[in-house]
């Protein structure tokens, strides 16, 4: 069944049509063909959230987000192992707090470095 849908890779927000084929038409760019077939095949998504730190004198939280992007369908699992993440200090940006996040190849790091 064909399927439209918005394209979120830009601020254009292109609207886009997906056949059954997964041909993609109404994009402005190729990007949008990736994410449409994508969307449609196996939607993924970034996570971004935070984790608890310890030892810190004054930030309680630590900015984090997945290295790729994972399936959806994994999202929910994925955010029960982020809760249960404690991160020390010093954190730097790039350090990966969990990897294999939900049984997926993406890792989860820091955003934000955290020093003291
Ligand atoms: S198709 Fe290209 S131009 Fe259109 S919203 Fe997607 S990324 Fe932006």
């Amino acid at each position: 069944m064909a399927v439209e849908l918005t394209c979120i890779v830009c601020p254009r927000g292109c609207h886009l049509h997906v056949d059954d084929d997964l041909n993609v038409t109404g994009n402005s760019c190729p990007r949008g063909a990736v994410y449409g077939k994508q969307e449609v095949s196996n939607p993924v998504r970034t996570l971004t959230s935070t984790v608890v730190v310890e030892g810190s004198g004054h930030l309680w939280v630590c900015p984090v987000k997945t290295d790729v992007a994972i399936p959806k369908g994994k999202l929910f699992d994925a955010m029960k192992e982020v809760n249960a993440v404690k991160a020390k200090v010093p954190v730097h940006i790039g350090d990966v707090l969990l990897k294999g996040i939900a049984g997926t190849e993406a890792n989860l790091i820091a955003t934000r470095e955290i020093l003291d």
